[in-house]
C-alpha cells in the first residue's frame, strides 16, 4: 500500500474563534505585493487555494468588499485574514499563515514584484510578475485599484 497524499488540513486565526477545515487544497503557494494585499496583511499575502466544496468554516467572519470583484474574510475578533475569493470563483484563496501544513508548501508564484517591500526578498526561482505584467494579464484588476 502506498500513501496517498493527505489532503485533509486545518487552520484557525489568531484568536482561535475561526477554524478552518479542508477536505482537499492544492499545495502551493501563490504570493501577492499589490498596495491591497500589502495593507491587508501587513506586509506580503502568501495563500493557497482550495475548491469551495472542500471548504468548512466554524465561527463567525467577517466579509469586506475589497474590491468590485472580491470579497476578503477576516475574523471579527483579533482581525486575522482568512481568505480571498473572486465573486463567482468555484475556489477560495486561503491566508497561508493559518494552516501548520502550509509551511511546508513551495512558492510558485509571486505577483506585483514591483511594489513589494524592498526587505521582503523571497528566494527561489518561482515565476515572478511586475504589475504591468499582471494587470496586462487581468485587465480588470488595474481599474479598481483603492485610490491611495
Ligand atoms: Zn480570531
Ligand atoms: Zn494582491
Amino acid at each position: 500500500m502506498t500513501q496517498s497524499h493527505d489532503t485533509r488540513i486545518d487552520g484557525q486565526c489568531l484568536c482561535g474563534s475561526v477554524h478552518v477545515h479542508l477536505t482537499d487544497h492544492r499545495p502551493e503557494i501563490g504570493l501577492c505585493h499589490c498596495t491591497m494585499c500589502r495593507r491587508w496583511s501587513g506586509g506580503i499575502y502568501a495563500m493557497f487555494t482550495a475548491p469551495a466544496t472542500a471548504v468548512k468554516i466554524t465561527g463567525e467572519v467577517k466579509v469586506y468588499r475589497s474590491s468590485a470583484f472580491a470579497q476578503r474574510a477576516f475574523c471579527p475578533t483579533c482581525g486575522s485574514g482568512i481568505w480571498l475569493r473572486d465573486d463567482g470563483s468555484e475556489e477560495y484563496e486561503f491566508c497561508a499563515g493559518l494552516f501548520e501544513a502550509a509551511r511546508d508548501f513551495a512558492a510558485i508564484s509571486e505577483n506585483y514584484i514591483d511594489q513589494r517591500l524592498t526587505a521582503l526578498t523571497i528566494q527561489g526561482d518561482h515565476k515572478r510578475v511586475t504589475a504591468a505584467e499582471y494587470e496586462e494579464k487581468f485587465p480588470f484588476v488595474a481599474s479598481d485599484e483603492t485610490p491611495d
